[in-house]
């Protein structure tokens, strides 16, 4: 009999602890002795430009990314194996080693979007004239799709009306555990990790004004988990720190980890559960898993609409007239539209890679509702630059933000200056990014523009010299923009 040689096809599930492929791989060697390799590819599509030409993946994620597969390729060879890692497409790549080793099954984690999905339509391709099985699993979400209690072509088109009927009629997998022995590799050359530099990237600055100083791999979200969930006791609080913008501990920060795969939702799931019988449970555990089926909700949304989350008339299929204002969007990306919550959120964007949803959601808010820009501009600066960065999440929340995605409620626009006041009340978030503004007393940090000549001398800054002037008014912009929207509505 042939021994079966099974190939891990790893993309972005960098980890060996709920790793349905890895583990189905695993008990077959168990019953048959079957061989196991698995393989990272570094596809340099990933390392492009974005449509309006930013780095698809900037430098802050390719280090993340870097660190995620350095840390999987040392915990598989901790169990016995090793991690093959190329740099090429997987489609062509993964052929050669399926006739180079005798490959004769590739497992692996299926995406839902258009540019990971047409990889595994030329891989199938590929694998069918080899005669080499491909199987596909599916392992990003709390819910698997069949436990679901609709078709996923009938999906509801409110978050919360998904939201109760899984709640109320679906369960979540349990977590499968790690294997702790796995035979070694057949005789291949593991290969090198790349370096930035080989990605065309430069090594991303540090700064220590970031949130948390992020590192990549399995071995690091299980640390964050452990020390955000039980050794700093944050769970219990979370619903009423989830808003905050400063500081580690005001939400978990497992987006990175998840992103790549690194931490599975479902253990996620099961460590809140854990918590819940051994400290406490309250809204702040719910909260947590309330987050994640909204993660859960982005990726099935686009496995639904498939490319439509692109478009940009988004999901609804609006016909907005967005701008491409490139110098407005400079000032945006900049973080110097003269509205500190804005240039604070973006400045902490451009220098760490990372930004609290609240932050996001004002931005987005800014960018679409009260400069009217092409959204897309702003979802692709976010792909350049989010260390946890994940196609449906971020396009879906873009959607959402635009009026275009799934939001019952029309043009709804964020009033920045009430968050500002709602969400950063002593100004400490938006003087810790914006120095300038450091003397400015805090019952005026948020409205610098109002500053009279001699309180700007006193304060020691210059509005339109040392702080922008505001770029647009607040609430004509977005009455403006309201005009557009609407009419677009009522056009489409
Ligand atoms: C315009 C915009 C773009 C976004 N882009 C991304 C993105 O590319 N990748 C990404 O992971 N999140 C994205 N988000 C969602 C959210 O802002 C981040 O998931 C969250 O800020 C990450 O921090 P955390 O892990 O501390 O979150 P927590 O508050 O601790 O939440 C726990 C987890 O729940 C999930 N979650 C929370 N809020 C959302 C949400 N609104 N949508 C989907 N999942 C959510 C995340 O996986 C998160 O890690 C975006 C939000 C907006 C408004």
């Amino acid at each position: 009999m042939v021994q079966a040689k099974i190939l891990i096809w790893y993309r972005a599930d960098l980890r060996l602890h709920d790793h349905e492929p890895l583990q189905t791989a695993v008990a077959e060697m168990q019953a048959m002795s079957a061989q196991i390799v698995p393989v990272y590819c570094f596809d340099p599509r990933q390392f492009g430009q974005t449509s309006f030409g930013f780095p698809k993946t900037g430098a802050f994620r390719a280090q993340f990314l870097l660190e995620s597969v350095a840390d999987l390729r040392r915990s598989l060879r901790a169990i016995g194996s090793d991690l093959v890692v190329r740099q090429g497409l997987p489609e062509v790549i993964i052929p050669q080693l399926v006739q180079q080793l005798g490959i004769t099954a590739v497992y692996y984690h299926r995406e839902i979007t258009s540019e990971e999905t047409a990889v595994e339509t030329t891989l199938q391709q590929a694998l069918n004239a080899l005669s080499v099985t491909f199987t596909p699993f599916w392992g990003h979400t709390l819910y698997h799709p069949d436990d679901l209690p609709f078709e996923l072509c009938q999906l509801p088109e409110l978050f919360t009306h998904f939201r109760k009927q899984v709640e109320k009629q679906s369960t979540v997998n349990p977590v499968l555990r790690s294997p702790t022995q796995l035979p070694p590799l057949p005789t291949v050359e593991p290969g090198d990790l790349p370096q930035l530099a080989d990605l065309g990237l430069a090594a991303p600055a540090h700064d220590d004004r970031a949130v948390l100083a992020f590192k990549g791999g399995e071995t690091a979200g299980l640390a964050r988990l452990q020390h955000y969930i039980w050794q700093q006791d944050c769970l219990k609080v979370y619903k009423e720190t989830r808003n905050g913008m400063l500081g580690a501990n005001y939400s978990s920060k497992f987006s990175p980890w998840l992103s790549l795969g690194c931490l599975s939702p479902r253990y996620i799931y099961e460590q809140v559960q854990q918590y819940e019988t051994e400290r406490v449970q309250n809204d702040s555990t719910y909260w947590l898993v309330f987050e994640l089926l909204w993660r859960d909700y982005f990726r099935f949304v686009c496995a639904k609409h498939g490319d439509r989350v692109f478009r940009r008339s988004g999901l609804q299929g609006i016909a907005i007239a967005w701008k491409q204002d490139w110098q407005r969007f400079d000032r945006w990306r900049n973080g110097t539209t003269g509205f500190p919550l804005i240039d604070a959120n973006m400045q902490e964007l451009a220098a760490t890679g990372f930004i609290s949803n609240r932050g996001r959601q004002n931005v987005a808010s800014f960018l679409t509702k009260n400069l009217g820009i092409d959204w897309r501009m702003g979802a692709e600066w976010f792909e350049s630059l989010l260390l946890d960065y994940d196609v449906c999440s971020n396009w879906g929340n873009w959607n959402y933000t635009a009026g275009v995605g799934n939001d019952a409620r029309g043009f709804r626009f964020f009033n920045i200056l009430k968050q500002s006041k709602d969400y950063d009340p002593n100004g400490e978030y938006v003087k810790h990014w914006l120095p300038a503004l450091i003397k400015v007393p805090n019952s005026k940090v948020h409205e610098p523009w109002k500053l009279l000549p001699v309180e700007q001398q006193r304060f020691g800054v210059r509005i339109g010299v040392d702080y922008p002037q505001p770029l647009v008014d607040l609430f004509k912009s977005a009455a403006a923009n309201e005009t557009l929207y609407n009419a677009a509505v009522k056009a489409g």
